[in-house]
């Protein structure tokens, strides 16, 4: 069996986010307080923060979430990537999904991804935000067990906690955030910050 040679930027292993990078999470969670709960909430209206609890202070969002991701809605949200120039990457590099959901939402999630024909390596789930669940994994724990010595290491997140997390403990890592509302004026020059899916895969040259 004779190998080809990897050339430079070929030997990658991808490492990407879900809500705010692949799924429209925060679109689809607007649209779900408008018609179950705020139904003046403005059409364009916009998440500016993270912790969804923080903007709709006067709703109780634990029993919201549980009505959200129970619904259609958190199984039907929509894309932020070009599902071609994702599954073209994927069939050339291992592409590995890291969510940051419990576990029990693995299903609905992995079902969400087939929805829109996404195809890649693996599902995880793991992140900054631990829902109270004990040895609940970061990203890097997850990657890091994942990770084939001497392959460089690409991560795309939008949020910054999870990209320090990544440099922290993985420090040969190349690291990208996304551009969303809720990480503006978040900058490190550890990472770089992209403004779309194709800004990303223009700069790690895909
Ligand atoms: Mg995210």
């Amino acid at each position: 069996m004779v190998l080809r040679r990897l050339q430079d930027g070929e030997n990658m292993e991808i490492y990407l986010d879900v809500d705010g990078v692949i799924l429209d999470f925060e679109s689809a969670f607007v649209d779900f307080v408008r018609a179950e709960y705020i139904p003046d909430l403005p059409p364009d209206f916009v998440l500016q923060k993270w912790e969804i609890g923080e903007e709709f202070k006067e709703l109780d969002i634990e029993a919201v979430w549980n009505h959200f991701v129970s619904s259609d809605y958190f199984t039907r949200l929509g894309l932020l990537v070009d599902p071609l120039s994702f599954n073209r990457i994927s069939g050339r590099f291992p592409v590995n999904l890291i969510t940051n959901l419990p576990k029990d939402l693995f299903e609905p999630r992995a079902r969400n991804l087939a929805l829109h024909g996404l195809k890649y390596s693996g599902l995880y789930m793991a992140g900054h935000f631990d829902f109270g669940i004990d040895n609940y994994p970061t990203k890097s724990q997850v990657i890091a067990q994942i990770h084939q010595p001497g392959e460089k290491i690409v991560f795309l997140d939008d949020h910054p906690k999870n990209c320090i997390d990544i440099k922290t403990n993985l420090p040969e890592s190349h690291v990208y955030m996304m551009d969303r509302p809720h990480n503006k004026g978040q900058e490190d020059p550890k990472w770089t910050r992209v403004n779309c899916w194709n800004e990303f895969v223009e700069k790690i040259g895909c």
